[in-house]
């Protein structure tokens, strides 16, 4: 709390009434002096002197000891009304009454200070057993922060609470007492600062501190969920973003498509009636068919809508349907085959179509970008458990910063001949449907010069006589 230093007005009026409680019962017990024993005399000050201390602390209580000591013997040990004592007996009595009220004013401050200590542990727990449950129940993270605000700025007395998002809190000035930035913590790590202000000194007590501190702790949890929703809002939105994007792609595949079979079938009759460029126009409906179909499969591999039929099948019937596809392309003939060293049949659990379409593009991909004699190396292996298809050629390789994004779809690299390659789907497309497959595709410069691209699958274990399969 930031400190007051004005004196209540209670206080003042509790010593008043206490000096004027020991005045009254010194005169009235002075009026009956001759039937007092000093056992009277003393129990009676006791007296004064406890309920004065239990009501104005001990401060009091010690001052009320000693009037009470002085009173004693000036009015009440013969002879009266002087500091002499004649009988060295009471002496004693004086002795023993001023250690009495002086421990029992200290033992009765004790007992209130941990009572007091109780009431406000009681208080604070309370305080923040009612903040959890409205910071829980708040349906907006932002209100939590703003009641956890509004809570210290309460139990501290001060006037500015903030609590910010911003790792980083305006610094105060060195010298500037009026206010405090505390960080705000989730597991060592920052997520925020709270910042209180007031126009006098801030100055806490160690349970004030240790209330703040708590709270603090409160606030950073406010702050990570006020963080989390708003990541969960911008997945969700980018979600959103992907489904409508998916859903217009499939949407205007399916609409370009229709016309493209009628261009197609136009171009394929003119052609057989002898018109000079209907091949071509085929051809190019034929390309633009097969982009679209990509850009179908693109947007249902993002969705997760493509179904895979993931069966057993060997390596070598992969290998072989690979083979058989690309034979006509150019440079088919500079492809050699290199298989499993072990020489058993490898067996896995996947799509032979869809992965047939990853390792034909990955072949596609080197016969075109290799240099046009040398070898494309298409091997297979088995790699624990995994059935791994590499694909090696010469040519130029991926530069070190474009090895991850040649996978992002449309990626051409910059400077690019137009007339080289496709659209860019070829590798975006590979790796979703290996994904598909629990399977992957990636990277790897070839030592040497060139590039290695790697399929992998789930590899399976042999299940019948490996006699009934035969190689390729
Ligand atoms: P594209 O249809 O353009 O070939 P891909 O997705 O198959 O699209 O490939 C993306 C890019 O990755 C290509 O434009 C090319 O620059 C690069 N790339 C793919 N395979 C190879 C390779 N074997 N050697 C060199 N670059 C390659």
């Amino acid at each position: 709390m930031a400190r007051s230093h004005r004196a209540p007005p209670r206080r003042v009026v509790v010593w008043v009434l206490s000096l004027i409680a020991l005045a009254a019962v010194t005169v009235g017990m002075a009026a009956i002096r001759g039937h007092l024993t000093t056992a009277h005399v003393a129990l009676t000050f006791l007296l004064v002197v406890l309920l004065g201390s239990a009501a104005g602390g001990r401060t009091l209580g010690l001052l009320l000891a000693v009037l009470a000591f002085v009173l004693f013997n000036y009015v009440f040990l013969p002879p009266y009304y002087t500091v002499a004592i004649e009988d060295p007996f009471d002496w004693i009595v004086l002795a023993a009454f001023l250690v009495t009220s002086i421990v029992a004013t200290h033992l009765l401050n004790r007992a209130q200070q941990r009572a007091e200590e109780a009431r406000q542990r009681a208080i604070e727990v309370e305080r923040l057993a009612v903040l959890g449950a409205e910071t829980l129940n708040v349906g907006r993270a932002e209100d939590a922060l703003a009641a956890i605000a509004n809570v210290i700025r309460t139990t501290l007395g001060v006037e500015h609470c903030d609590i910010s998002l911003d790792r980083a809190g305006p610094t105060p000035a060195a010298s500037d007492a009026s206010i405090m930035n505390v960080p705000l913590q989730v597991r060592a790590r920052t997520v925020g600062v709270l910042r209180i202000a007031h126009s006098a000194p801030i100055a806490l007590d160690p349970a004030q501190r240790r209330f703040l501190d708590v709270l603090a702790y409160y606030a950073a949890l406010g702050v990570e969920r006020v963080r989390l929703v708003a990541e969960a809002e911008r997945a969700e939105a980018l979600r959103q973003a992907d489904a409508l994007r998916n859903a217009l792609i499939a949407g205007v595949s399916h609409d370009v498509r229709t016309p493209l079979t009628t261009i197609k079938a136009i171009a394929h009759r003119l052609a057989s009636h002898g018109s000079p460029d209907a091949a071509s126009i085929e051809e190019e409906a034929d390309r633009l068919d097969r982009f679209v179909g990509d850009l179908l499969d693109l947007s249902r591999l993002n969705a997760g809508d493509m179904s895979m039929h993931l069966e057993l099948n060997t390596a070598d019937d992969l290998v072989g349907a690979v083979v058989h596809h690309v034979r006509e392309l150019p440079g088919a003939q500079a492809l050699c085959v290199r298989h499993d060293q072990s020489g058993a049949v490898l067996f896995g659990t996947f799509d032979i179509v869809q992965s047939m379409r990853v390792l034909a593009n990955l072949v596609e991909n080197a016969l075109k970008y290799g240099p046009p004699v040398t070898p494309v190396e298409l091997f297979v292996e088995r790699c624990g458990g995994r059935l791994r298809f590499g694909v090696a050629d010469r040519g130029p390789g991926i530069p070190p910063g474009e090895q991850d994004r040649i996978f992002e779809p449309f990626y051409r690299p910059p400077g690019a001949r137009p007339d080289v390659g496709g659209a860019g789907l070829g590798l975006a497309i590979a790796r979703r449907l290996a994904e598909a497959q629990h399977g992957a595709v990636r990277y790897e410069p070839r030592p040497g010069g060139g590039s290695i691209f790697l399929f992998e699958l789930p590899a399976a274990a042999t299940p019948v006589a490996p006699a009934a399969f035969t190689r390729f």
